[in-house]
């Protein structure tokens, strides 16, 4: 009987086993390579001093609703008409919101949707106590080592640029699309996006329904920068997660720190952020699916067998994940205490105590019900839970996989290196970009720019040594034109 027992754990070990091996032998491999688009010829060393120029414009925001230095953003688009006569003089260009820019490029075909591509032209602020720590200073525009540095280098001047020359390009040839291109340059997107949110009134105002929306977010991880693998893997951002600041409000009886009672505002607050911090967010591995999956035949053999099987392995997935704050945050709505107050004098005890907690909300998770969720978890009467700045942006929709738009971009990206393309998944973006505010005129917002973002790139998004490979930059400029291209037909 117990041989009989143990003969058939073995057996089912043995299957299960079995199909584990055999599932993950038969995963998809590597994308086929694809034929080879038209050539698009770059001049890659106007490319590359028309970015060096655009880094020395110090267009920066500060604060939501803070004024801006609008001297510079006029310097900047005096200066972005010059360096693209044909985009300035030839395409319909729209101030809008202060000093965002809508350009709208008629297609040829109206009963087409348009396709649009974002960017912006703000940078946030350089630190002075870091900037000693720039190998060249942040708005010198300089080009050396293979680099072009400064800030905006990669979020998102490098970007806009390589746009505004990939349709410069394209104009000068003469093209003239079958479906309306429109760029969307954003004035304050690390501010909140007033202008994004400006043009997208204005887009639906006046009955505009783009197919798509391209912004910044995803890019093709490279040099290890997507674990397990140091060949690119093309991430594609689908969606994006919300924002909100709550307040905590602890009261308590106050008065004389001689007689102190067993119960103070302070110590409630500090109970209160402990049991915030025991508690956990329901986990949602889709979207550790989406980016796992499509790049397995890329991960060494113990990896592949997990990915392969996530139908068992997720719970051991999951808890390893959980390890990295990168790859944990995809996975739920995060929270995180970012500012404490209390007390004003050491011998006063305070009759209130006020932490502020951010939080990241993932897809699906309404700021209501979160909100709910902290009060329950506080579980307390004395703290009121609020919320703390007007800030409140709920997670995006999760744009579709299925679509033709996102064809048009996984199709783009593997013609860049046709002979042998990158896997090309999807991802949560765990910052806000602009094309959020496009949700509600867009049914496909995408998050993408043929970046390649290795560990030590992506450590100086908005901070010290911001650059962008040289090599890059034809690339860049070719991935949106072959990518109006084939929008436009
Ligand atoms: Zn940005």
């Amino acid at each position: 009987m117990v041989r009989r027992l143990i003969l058939s754990v073995v057996a089912l070990i043995a299957v299960l086993a079995a199909v584990m091996v055999g599932r993950t032998l038969m995963a998809p491999g590597m994308p086929a390579p694809v034929a080879a688009p038209e050539a698009f010829p770059v001049n890659e060393e106007e490319a590359v001093a028309k970015l060096a120029k655009a880094l020395t414009f110090e267009t920066i925001s500060r604060a939501p609703g803070a004024p801006y230095d609008t001297e510079a953003f006029d310097a900047f688009h005096a200066w972005l008409g010059e360096a693209f006569p044909n985009v300035f003089s030839q395409l319909k260009v729209t101030r809008i919101a202060g000093h965002s820019l809508l350009v709208e490029w008629p297609g040829k075909d109206a009963s087409l949707q348009p396709a649009m591509f974002l960017a912006h032209m703000d940078v946030v602020p350089v630190d002075p106590a870091t900037l000693g720590e720039w190998t060249h200073p942040p708005f010198a525009g300089i080009v050396a080592d293979g680099m072009v540095w400064g800030r905006g280098a990669l979020d998102m001047k490098g970007p806009m640029i390589t746009l505004l020359e990939a349709t410069e390009t394209l104009l000068a040839r003469g093209y003239i699309p079958a479906r309306t291109i429109l760029l969307g340059l954003g004035h304050d997107e690390e501010v909140g996006g007033s202008g994004a949110v400006a043009i997208a009134a204005h887009l639906k105002e006046t009955g505009v329904r783009p197919a798509f929306v391209l912004d910044e977010g995803g890019a093709v991880a490279t040099d290890g920068l997507f674990g397990g693998t140091s060949e690119p893997v093309a991430l594609i951002g689908v969606a994006e997660k919300g924002y909100m600041s709550v307040k905590l409000t602890s009261r308590g009886q106050g008065g004389h720190s001689s007689r102190p009672g067993k119960d103070t505002a302070i110590s409630r607050l500090a109970k209160a952020i402990q049991r915030l911090e025991a508690y956990e967010f329901p986990n949602d591995a889709r979207f550790l699916r989406s980016t796992l999956e499509p790049a397995m035949p890329l991960l060494p053999f113990g990896q592949r067998l997990a990915v392969a099987n996530l139908w068992l392995t997720e719970p051991l997935v999951v808890a390893l994940m959980k390890e990295a704050p990168d790859m944990a945050a995809s996975l739920h709505t995060t929270k995180v205490p970012t500012i404490l107050s209390a007390g004003i004098k050491d011998n006063v005890i305070p009759t209130v105590a006020e932490a502020t907690v951010n939080l990241r909300l993932f897809p699906g998770d309404a700021p209501e019900a979160v909100l709910a969720t902290l009060r329950e978890v506080i579980a307390d009467d004395m703290i009121s839970v609020e919320p703390a700045s007007s800030v409140m942006t709920p997670a995006s929709p999760v744009s579709p996989t299925d679509s033709d738009a996102y064809r048009l971009i996984s199709d783009t990206i593997k013609g860049m290196t046709p002979d042998a393309p990158p896997p090309v998944a999807t991802m949560l973006v765990l910052m806000a970009t602009d094309v959020r505010h496009y949700a509600g005129v867009s049914d496909a917002q995408y998050r993408f720019n043929y970046v390649p973002m290795t560990p030590a790139l992506i450590r100086t998004l908005h901070a010290e040594d911001e650059r962008v490979p040289v090599s890059a930059i034809p690339d860049m400029v070719r991935f949106f034109g072959r990518m109006m291209l084939g929008a436009g037909g």
